[in-house]
């Protein structure tokens, strides 16, 4: 028999960004949180380990400026295609700093659960929640029947996978933050809209004697050792360690997805890396792993009775440009509050679903949905290569376009990026997704 646990004010699946945030402002606001987290940190985790002005925001209003300026900083985005460079400083913004930083997900993840620690957060690492705990079935052996919709939780029964032991762990909130795959929040009936763009991408490390570069790159039009395009975006991220991520990304529209073998298309733009980097295509220094990336709001539902979904389980990756630590942050602490709110209130399960998705939705509705459009446009790719010609004629429209795709536009400043961004949101609201 599971042992059975106190019960908790919130229970967190998961301790990467979007759990350990919000097992953090959870801590701060004086609240009796755990989160469960199936692997011991600090551990890997497949990334291209780049923070834009948006994540560092959330983790400087976290407590963690100081120790990020240990950390490579970057101050923009070089973007190279058809043999022309541009260097975009990062736009300047009311709300978000000028700069970035690279940091490997094994050090930054284990610093936010250490921070979240010191904050009064409990967080149970090698114990993975096998199963969700309802209410209706304390035992939690039936199943749900078909399109139902799922019941309160109790909590989720874990395992120490250490010991084996088997401990039901109650809370009277879960926040599901079990990244891209989800299988939590699967069981809660969460979905993805296939009709909907993902990504795919696969990274891997490097040495280079460019480590410390200021900027973060980008190549919007990579050949194949045949001249062939190649089907997605490069990154090239500097480290300042010595090392640099390199990786590539595409998007399920583009149109031959599937077929795609991202292990070759590594190695080919591994190949195809600017001789700027002076680096050894044969001699990566892990082998490259790649994952999915659940973009632009495409899980439902992201909340339940007493549970709301965060980060990648909720499908909160950027469109335009593949980013989801900044996203998993704000969704966690977001989660986090609502959660709060409502377990001081006395409403209803209603109104806690009703306020945690009408605030993604104010937050991100329209933004991820302008993204869902541009991810469909740019899966062909003579779109991609037509709109790179342009775009690499002008500054001033990659620095528009910057702004667009960081989503650092101005709410309250009518520049020419927010006005083109105007004019695609005008488009996204007479779709039909
Ligand atoms: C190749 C690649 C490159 C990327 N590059 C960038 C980038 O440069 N910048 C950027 O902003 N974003 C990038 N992303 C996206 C980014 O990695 C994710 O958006 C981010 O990690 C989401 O955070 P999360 O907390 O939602 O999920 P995760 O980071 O996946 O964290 C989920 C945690 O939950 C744990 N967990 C899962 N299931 C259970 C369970 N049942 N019980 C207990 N614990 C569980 C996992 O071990 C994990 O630690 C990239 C993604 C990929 C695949």
């Amino acid at each position: 028999m599971p042992k059975t646990s106190k019960t908790y004010d919130l229970l967190a699946i998961g301790a990467g960004p979007a759990g350990a945030a919000a097992a953090y402002w959870a801590a701060k606001r004086g609240a009796d949180v755990v989160a469960v987290e199936k692997q011991t940190f600090p551990r890997e985790k497949t990334c291209g380990d780049g923070l834009t002005p948006r994540a560092v925001k959330e983790l400087t209003d976290m407590g963690l400026a100081d120790s990020l300026s240990q950390c490579h900083r970057h101050v923009g985005l070089r973007v190279r295609a058809h043999d022309k460079v541009m260097e975009l400083p990062w736009p300047s913004h009311p709300v978000y700093p000028d700069f970035g930083y690279v940091v490997r997900r094994r050090e930054l993840d284990d610093l936010l659960a250490q921070h979240a620690l010191g904050a009064g957060a409990e967080i149970r690492f090698g114990c993975e929640a096998v199963k969700p705990l309802f209410e209706a079935e304390s035992s939690a052996d039936a199943a749900l029947p078909a399109d139902a919709p799922a019941p309160p939780l109790l909590g989720a029964r874990i395992k120490d996978k250490a010991s084996g032991e088997l401990i039901d762990l109650r809370a009277r909130c879960v926040i599901v933050a079990d990244g891209a795959n989800s299988r939590f929040g699967r069981a809660l009936g969460c979905q993805r809209n296939r009709e909907l763009a993902q990504g795919m991408a696969i990274r891997t490390y490097f040495q280079s004697p460019a480590h410390d570069d200021p900027w973060i790159e980008s190549a919007l039009d990579i050949k194949d050792r045949q001249g062939n395009s190649l089907p997605g975006y490069g990154w090239i991220f500097p480290l300042g360690d010595g090392s640099i991520n390199a990786g590539i990304g595409l998007l399920s529209t583009f149109r031959d997805y599937k077929n795609v073998n991202t292990s070759w298309l590594m190695d080919e733009w591994a190949h195809a890396l600017p001789d700027f980097w002076q680096i050894n295509p044969e001699s990566p220094d892990i082998a490259p792993v790649g994952g999915r990336l659940p973009m632009g709001g495409s899980v439902a539902p992201k909340a339940g009775p007493n549970w709301l979904v965060a980060g990648d389980a909720a499908g909160t990756i950027n469109p335009f440009n593949g980013e989801g630590i900044d996203y998993a942050y704000e969704t966690g602490r977001a989660a986090a509050g609502f959660a709060l709110d409502w377990l001081g209130s006395s409403s209803g399960q209603a109104q806690l679903q009703d306020n945690y998705q009408t605030w993604l939705a104010d937050t991100y509705g329209l933004y991820f949905k302008v993204g869902q459009l541009f991810a469909k446009a740019i899966g062909r790719p003579e779109f991609i290569h037509r709109l790179t010609q342009v775009g690499m004629k002008s500054q001033t429209l990659m620095e528009w376009a910057l702004r667009i795709m960081a989503n650092m536009l101005r709410p309250n400043e009518l520049g020419p990026a927010e006005a083109a961004y105007a004019a695609m949101k005008g488009i996204a609201r007479l779709s039909r997704n």
